[in-house]
């Protein structure tokens, strides 16, 4: 897995624009760019990790974190009443695209089981 830059350091930066909706000292949250659900919102640590499959354990307060401000998030976003779904894309065949860890916060409609 490539530990190349990603456009989420660009983002973290600030030198690519994004939507913000959480910031913490450990987290950031903003729209995903191409959503897919009514709420669609990517959560990132402050601190690169590549992929839960290349975390280690020194990693697991983070990981931890990056759980919490999800919660934050989607309480924020007001899908606590209908729920929501978490869900962190890992290696190729999890369909991960941007290679730096980041919790998809998805909700606003029932959503589909299983992922295609
Ligand atoms: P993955 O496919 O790696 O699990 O998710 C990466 C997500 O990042 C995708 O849902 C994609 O739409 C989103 N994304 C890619 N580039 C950008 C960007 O420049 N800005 C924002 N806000 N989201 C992006």
């Amino acid at each position: 897995m490539s530990n190349n830059e990603t456009i989420f350091e660009k983002i973290l930066r600030g030198e690519i624009p994004c939507k913000k909706v959480f910031e913490n000292e450990h987290c950031l949250a903003f729209h995903d760019i191409s959503p897919q659900a009514p709420t669609h919102i990517l959560v990132i640590p402050k601190r690169k990790i590549v992929n839960v499959m290349e975390a280690g354990d020194e990693d697991a307060q983070l990981l931890g974190e990056v759980l919490l401000a999800a919660r934050s998030v989607a309480k924020q976003e007001g899908l606590d009443a209908t729920g929501y779904r978490l869900v962190f894309n890992n290696g190729a065949d999890g369909g991960q695209s941007v290679d730096y860890l980041h919790c998809h916060v998805l909700g606003g409609r029932a959503l589909a089981w299983p992922p295609g």
